[in-house]
């Protein structure tokens, strides 16, 4: 199958990439504008695949995005490409919009023309990487979301990517077109941009630096390996069921602190610089995200049975080899902290 991918020199379009090339015999396309959070080095071990081809597209220029599709005449969409850090849709929402609603609708137009003009509708498939942030914020007791919670989005970020799972699934029920959407929890692993909280946490631990944490630490996460969720997307793209949404989740709720503190003991453990103290002693507690959702949580039983996938990394395995995987690749983020971004406080709400 010639599969196009959008964003795939991100952290999780690139999982994918490396997934589809390593372990399918589907051909790729990587349409990805190369914005602040690419890099080429997340798919330097599959450039030099057949199977693997590149190309520079903003996917919100109908322009841009036509010429891809009628250069590679795609089989299938999996659409990854968005802008994905909260704080920055808190301090500049535009480009959210931009990108996370006007792309997927370029994409789901370009779509739909092609699958019309080729007799394909029957057999193209667009699957759409969401988040469970659309469904909004849990309390401490109130169970896992699943597919029949309402839409619920509280952030410039998930706002933008509940319209983009709206117009998805517009674009099935009114023209027909083979849809697909997976709604999942925060990832980890490697080629995470060091903006989110687990490598920025990494990165800083490693350095001795101080370990911002928002609010009292409280807020509570459902953790999930990010190959996982590349495993998850493909079994979704071969097996889902049209017009359906699955979600997909890792089990592993816990608290930021928690994260935070099993991240400051395991840099203690491959570092040895300490004598005594502990990374522990570096955590501070900063003034929380506005609007700052409280938990999230999945219930994936859908994705379990329907498309036979279940997470292989359990946190605490995944998260050691991702601290380690960080300690061992500068290469990769050295250049990102230098050039990019160097780990100051994002998201302040001054929205422009
Ligand atoms: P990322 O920020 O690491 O990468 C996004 C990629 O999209 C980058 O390579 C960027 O250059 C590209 N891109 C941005 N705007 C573009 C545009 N207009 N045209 C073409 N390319 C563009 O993101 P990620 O964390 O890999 O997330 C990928 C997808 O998964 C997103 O849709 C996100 O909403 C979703 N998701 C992420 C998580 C998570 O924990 N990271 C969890 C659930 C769902």
């Amino acid at each position: 199958m010639k599969i196009l991918v959008t964003g795939g020199l991100g952290f999780i379009g690139s999982a994918v990439v490396r997934h589809l090339i390593k372990s399918t015999d589907h051909t790729v396309l990587n349409l990805d504008k190369r914005t602040y959070a690419a890099t080429d080095g997340s798919v330097s071990a599959v450039v030099d695949s057949s199977r693997y081809h590149h190309m520079d597209v903003d996917i919100a220029s109908s322009r841009e995005v036509e010429q891809a599709f009628s250069v590679f005449t795609p089989d299938a969409v999996v659409n990854l490409a968005a802008e994905t850090h909260v704080d920055r849709s808190i301090d500049g929402p535009g480009e959210f919009i931009h990108t996370n609603i006007l792309g997927t609708y370029e994409l789901l137009s370009a779509s739909l023309n092609m699958a019309r003009q080729r007799g394909t509708l029957d057999t193209f498939r667009f699957l759409h990487v969401s988040t469970d942030e659309v469904f909004g914020a849990l309390g401490p007791d109130d169970g896992s979301f699943n597919e029949a919670t309402p839409y619920d989005p509280r952030s410039p970020y998930s706002a933008s990517k509940a319209s983009s799972d709206h117009l998805v699934r517009a674009w099935h029920e009114t023209y027909g077109l083979q849809t697909i959407i997976t709604n999942c929890s925060n990832n980890y692993g490697p080629f995470h941009f060091p903006e989110k909280l687990i490598p920025l946490m990494i990165l800083k631990a490693k350095k001795l630096e101080k370990l911002p944490v928002y609010g009292d630490g409280s807020n509570v996460r459902d953790w999930l390996y990010v190959v996982d969720h590349a495993r998850a997307i493909v079994a979704a793209l071969e097996n889902g069921n049209d017009g359906e949404s699955y979600l997909i989740g890792g089990n592993a709720e816990r608290s930021n602190l928690e994260v935070v503190n099993a991240i400051c003991d395991i840099v203690d453990s491959e570092t040895s610089d300490l004598d005594s103290s502990s990374r522990r002693d570096l955590v501070h507690f900063v003034s929380d995200r506005p609007g700052h959702d409280f938990r999230y949580s999945i219930d994936a039983s859908k994705a379990r049975q329907e498309l036979g996938w279940s997470p292989l990394m359990d946190f605490e395995t995944g998260l050691a080899e991702t601290v380690r995987w960080y300690l061992d690749n500068e290469w990769w983020w050295g250049p990102i902290l230098n050039e990019q971004y160097s780990g100051l406080r994002l998201g302040n709400a001054v929205a422009s």
